[in-house]
Formats: C-alpha cells, structure tokens, sequence
C-alpha cells in the first residue's frame, strides 16, 4: 500500500470498527487535550447584551453627523437605565451594554467634544461598533459537540457557560509492547551488544499526546512463547502497539503470533521510509475485538509510523471525530534528492518563522540524535526524484 492507501485504511477500519467509550467527568481546567463526550449548549445569548465594541458615544445612527447632547454615561459592568431619544448621546466604554434607543457607537476619536454636547462630522451605519445580543451564540444553541478536542478556547468556552465541571471520554489504555532479544530496560547497563529500550519512551510520550493512557509492558523476547504471552497480555487492553519483530529476520514472529491468534491483517508492508515493514489489523469479533499496529523497531520507523498511522487510531478509538495531519508548505533551502518508489518522512529544521526548511543531517532509522535535533519531517512524494532549492515542498511538524 501507498502512504495514502494505508492511511486512508486506519482512518477507515478505525472508524468502521470502534465501539461505545465509557466517559467521566472531571474539572474542565484539568480538561486540556481531552475528548469531550458531551453537547455543550450556550446558557444565554451571547453577548447577553448588546455590548460596546468601542470607547465613544452611542447615538442614533439617523442623527449623525450632527450636534448632539450629553445625557449620560456608562461604562463596563454598569447599565444607563434611560434611553436615548432624538438628539441626544450616551458616552459609553467598551464592553458596557448599549443604552435602549442607541444604534450604534461613535468611536471617541470622531468626535468633539464642547462642554456637554458633543460634535460629529462623520456618519454612521446603524449597528457599527457595538455586538449585538446573541450574535455570537444564541441562547440554547450547540456550542461545542461531543468528539472536540479541548484546547484553550474550548475550555474558555466552558468556562463562559458556567461549566467547571464536563465530561470527557475515559482516555484510551493504550499497550505498548517492545519486543526484542537486544533490548534491556532502561534503568539497566547494556551489555556491549544490547541497547536500551527508548521506542516504549517515545511511543508513551506520542500516545500522551494523542490523549492515550500509555501502559509499558515488560519487554517480549524473540521466542514464541514471550511473544505470545505479553500479545495476549497486551490484548487486554483497548489498543496495541508492538515495535520491533515485524521485519522478514528469521525471529521476527510477531506476525505469526498474531496470525496464531485470529488476527485479520489489513496490511502488513506500506511504502513509506523509515517504515516499510508496518502492520495493522484487528483481532476478536467485530465490536468487542482489538486492534493493533506493529511498528518496526528502528526508533526512527517507530516515530514516524505512529506519528502518521498509530496517532491516529488512539485518536478516533478515544472518542474524537477528527485526526488531523496536517502536512504544510515550506521552501527547501537546499537541493534534496531521493530514490522515487516510496513516500520518505525525512527529519528536518523548520525555520522559526516557518517559512523555510532544512533537511537534517541523518543516519538512518536508527539515529534518534537527528530526529531529537529535528522540529519536523520533509514528506517526499515516492513519484519525485529532485527538488531544488527554493522550491516548495510538504513539511509534517513533529
Ligand atoms: P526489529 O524491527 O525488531 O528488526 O528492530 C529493528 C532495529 O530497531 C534493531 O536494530 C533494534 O535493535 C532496534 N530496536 C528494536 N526495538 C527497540 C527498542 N524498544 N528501543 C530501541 N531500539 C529498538
Ligand atoms: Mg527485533
């Protein structure tokens, strides 16, 4: 499959196949990231009044330009409780409710003022400088629905509406599974041919970010009988991720330990580098199965392939109706070949101001360094050979 076909199949299967989440409530402050599983309605017009855009003087709009009298004031927090009849002006701050009678505000700048009158040369459109009630949201109407992602304006949302307390999606319990006869803990000294488990590091931190729980199971050993085990362990939980044992090596198994226990693959090679070697499929009955992805073991294949096909099924399994990936623009500041054939996700410097970007120097999969130096993948389309400095090409931020 192409990068396109793959993703379009998670993004498909994932969608086809999830089932009811159970939800919580919780303290909206502390909602950052999550999924809501609620409809969030506005508990009155917003604004609730019709409220001052500007500093200056509301007036009827049919009385400009022209000499008008001061009757009054009111500022943010306050109410005039006259009205304003013909001639006559209010001086109003920003955020204080227009004055009943007024049709829009003067702004303090167009005017001059002469003791108590006040003079204006320009005219005004009825319904300038001020917000009317409810043109923002109307009492009763959706605000947010349930599957958004809540970031800051979201949660100011609830804030405005009174709400401290939502309820959210139960965040997914994500298994990461790291596989391997080379890899030792973290915590331990590496014997001179082993080295340390940093994809169960990496892939906890993705799955955070993608609003997962990341549960680490102990590393599985490249024999059946682990791999087996800590599979099935793993499938306890609503997803599983494995890195390592999905190449052609003779002990690589996963696939076989998979295949052993019922699973439907939906693809097991994708045509993206670093990566090739990638599964995904679904093991169990249609609403109550699991799925699981086996991502190669090289850190790099491993980041880049939850990053771009993993992200997203934690994504729409944890209650969220989209999973974005948004791929940017950016002008190359250097000349970049590769050989065409496969999709490459290359890791580069994104400049600050994000207009230009740099490939960064790599050495392969395995180099962690470079992808830690990296802000972003380059995503080099597999029918290219060649981009020359200054030209345009599609940026993945990490
Ligand atoms: P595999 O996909 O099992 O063939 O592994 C490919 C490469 O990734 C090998 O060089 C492994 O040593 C390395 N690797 C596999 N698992 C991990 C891990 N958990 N942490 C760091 N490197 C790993
Ligand atoms: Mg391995």
């Amino acid at each position: 499959m192409t990068f396109e076909q793959a993703r379009a199949c998670v993004l498909r299967e994932v969608s086809a196949g999830r089932g009811s989440l159970a939800t919580e409530q919780i303290p909206s402050l502390e909602a950052a990231g999550r999924i809501l599983a609620e409809e969030i309605t506005a508990d009155r017009d917003y604004p609730p009044f019709p409220r001052a855009a500007r500093d200056g003087f509301a007036v009827r709009a049919a009385d400009v330009p022209g000499e008008l009298r001061v009757i009054g004031e009111v500022r943010a927090g306050d109410v005039f409780r006259g009205s304003v009849s013909a001639g006559g002006a209010v001086e109003i701050m920003t955020g204080a409710p227009l004055p009943d009678g007024a049709d829009a505000v003067v702004m303090v700048e167009h005017i001059e003022r002469v003791g108590d009158r006040v003079k204006i040369d320009r005219s005004i459109k009825s319904g300038e400088n001020f917000n009317a009630q409810g043109i923002e949201a109307k009492h009763g109407s959706t605000i947010l629905s349930a599957g958004r992602r809540l970031g800051f304006a979201e949660i100011a949302l609830l804030a405005m509406v009174g709400r401290e307390c939502v309820t959210v999606y139960r965040r997914l319990r994500v298994a990461i599974l790291p596989t391997g006869d080379e890899i030792v803990e973290t915590g331990q000294q590496p014997e001179p041919f082993q080295i340390r488990n940093s994809n169960a590091w990496s892939m906890a931190v993705q799955v955070a970010r993608a609003g997962g729980d990341p549960q680490i199971l102990p590393i599985a050993r490249d024999n059946y009988e682990s791999t087996r085990e800590q599979i099935e362990q793993g499938l306890t939980h609503d997803l599983l991720l494995l890195s390592g044992g999905v190449s052609a090596g003779k002990y690589d198994i996963v696939e076989r330990v998979l295949a052993d226990l019922g699973a439907q693959f939906f693809f097991d090679r994708v045509l993206v580098q670093p990566g090739q070697p990638l599964v995904f499929g679904h093991i169990g009955s249609k609403d109550r199965g699991k799925f699981f992805f086996g991502l190669p073991g090289n850190p790099a294949s491993t980041m880049v392939t939850f990053e771009v096909f993993a992200r997203a099924a934690v994504e729409l399994l944890g209650g969220a109706t989209e999973a974005p990936l948004p791929l940017l623009q950016a002008r190359l500041s250097k000349d970049v070949q590769h050989k065409t054939g496969l999709t490459r996700f290359l890791p580069a410097q994104v400049s600050a101001d994000g207009s230009t970007v740099t490939p960064e120097p790599w050495q392969g999969s395995g180099d962690v360094n470079s992808l830690a130096r990296a802000n972003a993948f380059l995503v080099a389309e597999p029918d290219r050979e060649s981009w020359a400095a200054g030209e345009m090409i599609r940026v993945l931020l990490k």
